[in-house]
């Protein structure tokens, strides 16, 4: 029987009320297993209300009960991390132990969360001047809000609350409305952490909740992850509204291959990190760069088989490589995207469109794709799939190789394959990209270090999680101070104060 999710408002499961919902399948079955209600701007208004409420005491609890609220709930989660993954894979399509590996890097940030009453503590410079103190101190923002992906229900959510809670924020997340039991579920397990009510609020919905959000005045900071267009109306409409803004979009990882690369080793790199997931990971590599044809050649006979060897099975099959994607829109789009490839002249190698798994014929299912002879004027080029789909490009020297990450429009991640030291260096320092791996397929910074792509891939200033997340989350007071001293009184001055 098809489910009807909730809302998590104010500590309580609510019904929706706006009488719209959502389809949310079974990727695996391709049936409708739930409905997720899309929240009206009034039930959204709840949420910042409650979110307002709770803010004053909240931010007045002192970090390190804060960080015990955070050290609770990591227990938590950990307690219920075999039936989470399972919630997310249902939803998601992504196999179970992936969606673990989803679940535990959520769980990073908050285990660095449960650090803030270090990470929150100000400066201080005695004796600044005659008598003055100068301190400072980072304190919350007040009403923050999250909009999140579907392809990270558990890991995005928690980079954002996770920081921004133990901040001394309170918080309205919007899960996507593709797989939102999983935030749904974090949201209770937060109060039974001991979070007040109202400090956590989940309100499933679409545009209309978006909209609410970045126009209410009460809320103070909005975090964004999703796709690059929609980042960019993220970005402008919350400045333009006056809100701190952060908004991470999608994301072409290229992978550069050198000549003296490991090639089995990088073939294991690049069958994990291109089709884990079946490549809906916005750090997923999508482009493979050789050096040389020698190198393409050699690369191109180890993909072959192992594309054609990889394991598709349902998200609960612990012996697939990897599940099915999100809806049929998604697998149609994918599916195009390869038609398009091969129109515009990439030779496709292997061709992974129309497989089907036995007994879930109506799943969203596709095999891997691998393209050869991919150039930089082709529409898969230029643009995000985000499906299991890897291609390759020739470039000529190391120089032509480090000029494409560089000049595409996304610059999320990339990685270079080599045994050289000095080319690894130089690649690393030029290469125009956020986050780089060197012989590390998925460069994925660890929680307290700070996430965040460049050009079309992030808009803001300020990284996820790490410090740049505490300063996002946080704004910081200087506090300039003289006490009495009768005998040094010197008088009204008309000049501005320096140190001269
Ligand atoms: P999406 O942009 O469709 O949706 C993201 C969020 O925006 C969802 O909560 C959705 O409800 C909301 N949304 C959708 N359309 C909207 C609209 N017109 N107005 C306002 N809000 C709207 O993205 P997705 O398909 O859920 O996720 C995949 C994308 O996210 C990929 O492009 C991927 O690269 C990107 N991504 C980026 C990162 C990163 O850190 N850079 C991480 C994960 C995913």
């Amino acid at each position: 029987m098809t489910k009807t999710l909730t809302h998590f408002i104010n500590g309580k499961v609510v019904e929706g009320r706006s009488g719209r919902f959502h389809d949310v399948y079974d990727p695996s079955t391709g049936e409708v297993q739930a409905k997720a209600p899309l929240a009206a701007t009034e039930e959204v208004q709840d949420a910042i209300a409650a979110a307002q409420a709770a803010f004053p005491e909240w931010a007045a609890t002192n970090p390190q009960k804060r960080a015990r609220v955070m050290f609770k709930f990591k227990e938590l989660v950990e307690r219920e991390m075999d039936s989470l993954a399972e919630m997310l894979s249902r939803e998601h399509g992504k196999v179970v132990a992936d969606s673990k590996g989803d679940i535990q890097r959520g769980i990073e940030v908050i285990e660095f969360a449960c650090g803030i009453p270090h990470l929150q503590k100000g400066e201080f410079t005695e004796g600044a001047g005659p008598g003055i103190d100068m301190y400072s101190m980072r304190q919350p923002l007040g009403v923050c809000a999250g909009i999140t992906p579907f392809n990270f229900p558990a890991m995005i959510p928690m980079w954002m609350f996770g920081v921004a809670i133990a901040c001394g924020n309170t918080f309205v997340c919007k899960p996507s409305e593709r797989d939102p039991s999983l935030p749904l579920r974090l949201g209770e397990l937060m109060l039974e952490a001991g979070a007040p009510e109202g400090v956590l609020n989940i309100v499933v919905g679409d545009k209309e909740a978006v909209d609410t959000i970045l126009t209410d005045p009460r809320v103070e900071a909005v975090s964004f992850v999703g796709s690059s267009d929609i980042a960019e109306y993220i970005y402008a409409t919350g400045a333009a509204n006056g809100k701190r803004v952060q908004a991470m979009g999608g994301a072409k990882n290229h992978a550069i291959i050198m000549p003296d690369a490991d090639l089995d080793q990088v073939s294991d790199a690049l069958i994990g990190a291109g089709f884990g997931s079946a490549g809906e990971r916005c750090m997923a590599i999508s482009q493979v760069v050789t050096v040389g044809d020698e190198t393409a050649d050699a690369l191109v006979e180890k993909l072959i088989p192992r594309v054609e060897a990889l394991r598709v099975g349902t998200a609960t099959d612990p012996d697939a490589d990897f599940g099915p994607v999100v809806t049929a829109a998604h697998l149609a789009k994918i599916k195009n995207y390869v038609d398009i490839g091969i129109k515009e002249g990439a030779k496709l190698l292997v061709d992974g469109r129309d497989f089907k798994l036995q007994g879930h014929e109506d799943g969203f299912f596709m095999g891997g794709c691998l393209f050869d002879h991919v150039t930089p004027d082709m529409t898969i080029y230029k643009e995000e799939i985000f499906g299991p789909v890897l291609s390759i490009m020739r470039a000529n020297d190391f120089e032509e190789a480090v000029a494409l990450p560089s000049r595409h429009q996304y610059g999320n991640g990339v990685a270079i394959f080599t045994r050289d030291g000095d080319a690894a260096r130089t690649f690393a320092a030029k290469v125009n990209v956020g986050m780089v791996g060197i012989n590390v397929p998925i460069p994925v910074p660890l929680a307290y270090h700070s996430f965040g792509g460049w050009k079309r891939s992030a808009f803001g200033d300020t990284n996820q999680h790490g410090t740049e997340g505490v300063k996002f989350w946080t704004k910081v007071k200087t506090v300039t101070a003289r006490w009495p001293d009768h005998s040094a009184r010197d008088g009204a001055s008309f000049v501005i104060p320096t140190m001269k």
